[in-house]
């Protein structure tokens, strides 16, 4: 098994990962894909008057603030033209995909953060009414049954609270739990980069490779959203999954790319 976790960024070729996944899947291959959408949910959100709020913690993590109308644009781009827009794709290679997000069958399962850090002007601000959390549960036995009778999951975030509140979950670290979760071979993060890069954006210090028991110390070369890739890839090895790869989304063959060693490889 394997999840495949494709980002929201600018760049990224969904129907370069989607023509892979399809060749795989005949194939024979198992494989579950995770999606984002941020910067899709960035543009609808500007055009509809409700510009996205980016807070910064004082630990140096940037995440969304997601009010309840965030929540919602966050959710018409993620549940829909994303999510949708993949499984016509997969559809159209003769994949079954089936689009769910973390609320359906609350396969995403976290706590509620109400509140968050967050560090304005040189002050560190407390920020509430945030729908956010961080998924802490995943339960399989939708996407098992899914599985089982040869659909294809399509998964993204929001993921549901305890209380059955939808929350604005990171996509990575989602992913991690899932593979996780699934005793998967492989967990793919494909973005818009090589991969982790030593001297971001200079694409030439791609780092190769990173032990898998080592992977907090490279936290440091991260910046802003790359560091929940780390952070994921560091939750998904402790885990028990062998192999994380930061891969490339842009063109090509992204999935097979990255599992014949391209990119970042955690192991
Ligand atoms: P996605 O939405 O595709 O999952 P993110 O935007 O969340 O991706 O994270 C990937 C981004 O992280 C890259 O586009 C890049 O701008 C940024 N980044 C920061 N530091 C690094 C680094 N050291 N190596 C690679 N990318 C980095």
């Amino acid at each position: 098994m394997i999840v495949v976790k494709v980002g929201g960024s600018a760049g990224i070729d969904y129907d370069a990962v989607c023509a892979d996944i399809a060749a795989r899947w005949a194939a024979g291959e198992k494989l579950i894909l995770v999606h984002g959408g941020s910067g899709e949910t960035n543009r609808v959100a500007e055009a509809l008057g409700h510009p996205p709020k980016f807070v910064t913690s004082p630990s140096g993590y940037t995440s969304r603030f997601t009010d309840r109308q965030t929540l919602e644009i966050f959710e018409m781009v993620y549940c829909g033209k994303m999510n949708k827009g993949i499984v016509e794709r997969l559809q159209r290679l003769g994949v079954n995909a089936v689009g769910l997000s973390g609320l359906d069958g609350r396969i995403f399962e976290g706590r509620h953060k109400d509140s968050v850090r967050a560090v304005e002007n040189g002050k560190v601000k407390v920020l509430r009414g945030d729908h956010t959390g961080t998924v802490e549960k995943v339960n399989t036995g939708l996407i098992e049954l899914l599985l089982g009778a040869g659909y294809l999951p399509v998964l993204t975030p929001p993921a549901s609270s305890y209380e059955g509140v939808a929350i604005n979950v990171d996509g990575d670290r989602a992913a991690a739990a899932l593979a996780v979760a699934l005793k998967a071979d492989a967990l793919l993060l494909l973005s818009n980069v090589p991969g982790l890069l030593r001297a971001y954006p200079d694409e030439s210090s791609l780092i190769p490779s990173i032990p898998a028991n080592d992977v907090e110390s490279y936290l440091e070369f991260a910046q802003d959203r790359m560091k929940k890739k780390v952070l994921g890839a560091a939750e998904a090895v402790q885990g028990g999954v062998r192999r994380v790869i930061f891969g490339d989304a842009r063109a090509g063959q992204p999935v097979s790319a990255a599992l014949a060693g391209a990119g970042t490889v955690v192991e």
